[in-house]
């Protein structure tokens, strides 16, 4: 037996454990203290009303000889797929039914996809960036060229003059929220036709978009279809991280030497998976009525008011951020040149404030911090107020 080589180049990941030790060292050596966490990237909103009751009435109907399911099909129902389809319309997206392909999570097809890719591609991921991307390629050994997110370009990369075949794009990105206006992304559509490349688009943050002009969808880019293959999920629109359902678009017209990516993926998924539980492609679907999408835009609404509450403190203090807009996360330069993992030691000792230090995202994280959105409106009032005046003493003392 021979191992699998390329696991050997994976990077170990000690970003969340190295955060659990610290917090779990601080909480034993300060147990009186109160700890907020704005560095978890999971949800904390309860499953909405209407999801919950489609899910008992699955439950049930599955329960009678009637209702009862087995197998259903790998690619999804057509009763869910075709609320998808709905949805895109709405943004002047037509997509055919058999372009929808139902997944248990975004994370899952953002790994398989790979399977219908020859590992002699070129592969460009943005720093910093959502470690999956980097990790799924490398268990391939895959080359992969870094594109720089910075400062400079406000943490949005642009196509460089070099020759790739593949690009992950992922907006609103995770980790630093910044999002791709229409222009830009016409120009990375532009970019992948003329290099015969394909952008695996990540939109699992669509529904934090509340500005009309920016694109939530790749496809909303004239001749994306040509080209790009989305991915998107409910866990964070609607709080099925634990739950489980995501959604994945292969256009029919992607073809590459005569083979079509969407019987690719098609013939991938009937082989290598068996489809999301019909319970909860009925919870999934009630996301999409006009009383689900009321509900999930009232938590989404409810994550947004605590961004607001951090970007508001940072503005205060002139701290450089991107993202909190469009986005649940807030991704800050750290004060006094610190490094990432300063700033953590630093925030969790004197105000027993917990965020995600830039550096566990890539290179190009070093020297940036990520909070997120996803806790409680009281905590994170709470939060903001130490650190508004822990920066206060900071700008005293040294002057940042
Ligand atoms: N894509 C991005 C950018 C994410 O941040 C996450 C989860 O944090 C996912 C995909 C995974 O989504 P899912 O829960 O659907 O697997």
């Amino acid at each position: 037996m021979k191992i699998n080589e390329n696991y050997k180049k994976l990077e170990e990941s000690y970003l969340f454990s190295t955060i659990a030790k610290k917090v779990n060292e601080y909480s034993a050596q300060h147990p009186d203290k109160k700890i907020i966490r704005l560095g978890i990237g999971d949800v904390t909103r309860p499953l909405c009303k209407s999801v919950v009751e489609a899910l008992i009435k699955a439950s049930n109907e599955m329960g009678t000889k009637e209702g009862f399911r087995g197998y259903g099909p790998e690619q999804g129902y057509d009763f869910l797929k075709e609320e998808i389809q709905k949805y895109y319309q709405k943004r002047n997206v037509e997509l055919d039914i058999d372009e929808i392909f139902i997944s248990d999570g975004a994370k899952s097809d953002l790994g398989n996809i790979l399977d219908i890719f020859s590992k002699d591609n070129k592969v460009l991921i943005p720093d910093p960036v959502y470690p999956v991307y980097v990790d799924t390629n490398t268990m391939h050994g895959r080359e992969i060229e870094f594109l720089k997110a910075d400062k400079e370009n406000n943490f949005l990369p642009m196509p460089e003059n070099s020759h790739a075949d593949i690009v992950y794009l992922c907006s609103p990105n995770n980790p630093t929220g910044a999002v791709y206006n229409r222009k830009q992304l016409e120009t990375w559509v532009e970019w992948a036709k003329e290099n015969n490349a394909i952008i695996l688009f990540d939109s699992a943050y669509e529904c934090f978009i509340s500005d009309t002009n920016l694109p939530r969808s790749i496809y909303e880019i004239k001749g994306a279809k040509d080209c790009a293959i989305e991915f998107c999920s409910l866990s964070k629109t609607a709080g099925f991280t634990g739950t489980r359902l995501g959604y994945t678009i292969v256009p029919k017209n992607l073809v590459n030497e005569g083979m079509s990516l969407n019987k690719m993926w098609l013939r991938r998924q009937t082989t290598k998976f068996n489809g999301v539980p019909y319970i909860i492609q009925r919870g999934a679907q009630a996301v999409f009525t006009p009383e689900g999408q009321k509900e999930i835009m009232e938590n989404i609404n409810y994550y947004k008011e605590n961004a607001k509450l951090i970007a508001n403190t940072l503005k205060k203090h002139n701290i450089f951020f991107t993202g909190g807009l469009h986005s649940p996360y807030i991704w800050l330069e750290c004060p006094n040149k610190m490094t990432s993992w300063e700033f953590f030691d630093f925030l969790l000792e004197n105000s027993a404030v917990v965020g995600t230090p830039g550096a566990g995202f890539g290179k190009n994280g070093e020297g940036y911090f990520r909070l997120t959105s996803f806790g409680t409106y009281e905590n994170t009032y709470e939060a903001m107020e130490r650190v508004d005046k822990l920066l206060s003493d900071i700008l005293k003392t040294v002057g940042v």
